[in-house]
């Protein structure tokens, strides 16, 4: 806990129960909807209502802690803000991957070829993960 105590402190959030359970929550489970995130925090607090959830989220966004995953044909997903990398979506299952995928070469060509001022650079791929493909 105390870890996740100094995480906020030094991104200047306001530390609170609810907050660190929301980060200890990510952390351990690395992307997860509102809803996820609502039941496991629900677990600790049973009187947490959705909203509230949603707002600690915001706050933490606000300041940069948390950052919003979109998925394409599902509710977004969030995730503790770590250095720019790309998503894999099992569209069985699912499941949210990380792959630590260098999107420079990509957004610089995506600028020279739309003359577009690229602002956020995001890559979500699906498909079906390993253990989807197995069974
Ligand atoms: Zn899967
Ligand atoms: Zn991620």
């Amino acid at each position: 806990m105390q870890k996740y105590e100094n995480l906020l402190r030094e991104s200047k959030i306001k530390v609170t129960p609810q907050r660190l359970a929301i980060v200890e929550e990510l952390d351990g489970h690395v992307h997860m909807s509102i809803e996820e995130l609502y039941e496991a925090i629900k677990k600790k607090f049973p009187s947490i209502s959705l909203a509230t959830v949603y707002k600690n989220i915001n706050a933490m966004m606000e300041q940069g802690f948390i950052q919003e995953v979109k998925v394409p044909g599902q509710k977004s997903k969030y995730e503790l803000t770590k250095k720019p990398h790309s998503h894999v979506v099992c569209e069985s299952c699912g499941k949210v991957e990380d792959i630590d995928l260098d999107l420079e070469k990509v957004t610089h060509r995506a600028a020279n070829l739309s003359h577009y001022e690229i602002k956020e650079k995001a890559l979500v791929l699906t498909g079906i993960c390993p253990s989807c493909k197995a069974s």
